[in-house]
């Protein structure tokens, strides 16, 4: 039984609410045009590119929000260790978490 708690735990999320996935990578964006939060989940494994001119792995995303279907044009380069060194991203913003859990409430 203790296990299946802890299980359960791991595949719901964290107390905090915030997701704990470890082959996903988390990130919190908001349409410029209509302020709509989006999460996208980038997967370590499938996801990631090697970046073989710099070295470490660079990942591109097409996110499209669900109120007002514009896209944004996420990049986000990481190091070997596939921690986040860069990113940037057109028709929108990189949001915290904290801030997304704001909007979505507020929604
Ligand atoms: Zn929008």
């Amino acid at each position: 039984m203790k296990l299946i708690e802890k299980l359960k735990t791991a595949l719901l999320g964290t107390n905090n609410g915030e997701i704990r996935d470890p082959d996903g990578i988390y990130f919190y964006v908001r349409c410029s045009k209509c302020g709509a939060p989006v999460r996208v989940r980038a997967d370590r494994h499938h996801d990631l590119e090697h970046n073989f001119e710099n070295g470490g792995y660079v990942w591109h995303k097409e996110i499209m929000d669900g109120a007002c279907f514009s896209l944004m044009y996420a990049t986000v380069h990481f190091d070997e260790a596939q921690r986040v060194m860069e990113q940037e991203i057109a028709g929108g913003e990189f949001i915290t978490w904290e801030i997304y859990q704001t909007l979505i409430q507020s929604a």
